[in-house]
């Protein structure tokens, strides 16, 4: 049996931390049981790095930033394997490059490509417990990579996947997946299961307690993920497929994404090619574009929105100086993302419209609305942000 247990920043935050975080892995460890462990920097430690690198300008070199970066995980995992052999048990400690985790080039947010399973299967042949620094890689020509923010809960999966383990916990400091964000919502409710997809909308609106692209992977390698908390024995909550979960409900979750600018360009010159050019622009600098509207044009010209990440809007800024695009381009980073998730919605209506009026009903105007078939979105003032969190999850009964 080969278990892999991702820690997170709070959960080795402190060296106290570190030490019941050893002793829980020794508890786990079992005869027969091989175990790999994943781990975040100390909590606090990577943003503490991106404020030292920006005080020599904004948009720093991204390959030094990797290589900075990276050295936040390699501390915590170093310092747990050493207290794990101080408690008696045999462990190493690995980068990400040692651990074979192959990344393509794009710095900040490589792409994993391939695990080279050699060295860990190796360590793990000798009876040690494998430590491996998060958030990680290795670029084929020897370059440091990191893997996007909340990134070692993909180097944890990734390796649950190469390794085909039984199970990869994910130990955060909530109890699992709730129904939305619980330091938002104190009655949120922990669910037991959620599926891969509703996890994946979730994460990717905004729940950070899985990197979404971690979901993406668990979903494709059919990782068993669970979520649990590091500071009690409570169960956790399964990721699992669809069809594991009996019940479903028409609302799973509401999430509320706060790293959200939105982008409006006025007087856009209405004709074909437009549009593609400014998208491509923004697509060769990796930016994520998401919500887009358009409004019907006149006098030759359309208003074109459009949100991105708000840490990418100099970027964005940037990139679109070269096309100048638009007779006047208004940013504002005031705002944010509040989304409802459910497979239910599918098979259901109403579910938008009660969305509506429960905003209305709270004065809160909407911006920008997007829907998928399990999702809607809406951009609301980054200060009504959480009051439609709590409204929203009221309305559908997620307390009950
Ligand atoms: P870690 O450092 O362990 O990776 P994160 O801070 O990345 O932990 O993620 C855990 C946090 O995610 C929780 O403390 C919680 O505030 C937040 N969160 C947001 N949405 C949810 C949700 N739906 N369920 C649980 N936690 C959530
Ligand atoms: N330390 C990285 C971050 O803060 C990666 C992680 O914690 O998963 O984003
Ligand atoms: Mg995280």
């Amino acid at each position: 049996m080969l278990i892999v247990q991702k820690y997170g920043g709070t959960s080795v935050g402190s060296l106290e931390r570190i030490e019941a975080v050893a002793n829980r892995v020794l508890e786990s460890k079992k005869d027969g049981v091989d175990m790999v462990i994943v781990v975040s920097a100390m909590s606090g430690e990577t943003n503490k790095l991106i404020d030292y690198a920006n005080h020599f300008g904004s948009n720093p070199d991204e390959r030094e930033m990797d290589m900075l970066l990276s050295s936040g995980e390699r501390v915590t995992s170093a310092l747990l394997a050493i207290a794990l052999k101080q408690k008696g048990h045999d462990a190493v400690s690995l980068s990400g490059n040692q651990a074979g985790i192959l990344t393509d080039d794009l710095h900040t947010k490589a792409r994993i490509q391939h695990i080279d399973r050699k060295r860990v299967e190796g360590e793990l042949k000798k009876g040690k417990i494998v430590v491996v620094a998060g958030f990680q890689g290795v670029t084929n020509n020897g370059q440091i990579t990191t893997l996007g923010r909340g990134g070692s809960d993909l180097s944890a999966v990734a390796l649950a996947g190469a390794l085909e383990a039984d199970i990869c916990e994910i130990y955060t400091d909530v109890d699992g997946v709730y129904t939305t964000d619980p330091r938002i919502v104190k009655k949120a409710k922990k669910l037991n299961k959620i599926s891969y997809d509703e996890m994946l909308e979730l994460a990717s609106v905004g729940a950070k307690v899985l990197q979404t692209r971690s979901v993406e992977m668990a979903k494709k390698l059919n990782v068993n993920l669970v979520t649990r908390s590091s500071f009690n024995k409570n169960e956790g909550t399964l990721i699992t497929k669809e069809e594991n979960i009996m019940e479903k409900p028409i609302v799973s979750g509401i999430a509320l994404d706060k790293n959200q600018a939105q982008v409006t360009l006025r007087k856009v010159i209405d004709k074909p090619g437009i549009a593609a050019e400014i998208f491509s622009t923004l697509a060769k600098k990796n930016i994520n574009v998401d919500m887009i509207i358009q409004n019907v044009g006149h006098d030759g010209t359309t208003n074109l929105g459009f949100t991105i990440p708000e840490n990418e809007l100099e970027q964005t800024k940037e990139a679109l100086k070269n096309i100048q695009p638009a007779e006047k381009i208004e940013y504002d980073d005031d705002i944010v993302k509040v989304s409802i998730v459910g497979v239910g919605m599918k098979s259901h209506s109403g579910v938008a419209s009660m969305a509506f009026e429960t905003l209305a009903k709270e004065n809160i105007n909407i911006e920008i609305i997007s829907t998928s078939e399990i999702k809607i979105s809406m951009v609301v003032a980054s200060k009504y942000g959480e009051l439609a969190v709590r409204a929203l999850h009221k309305a559908y009964e997620l307390d009950k």
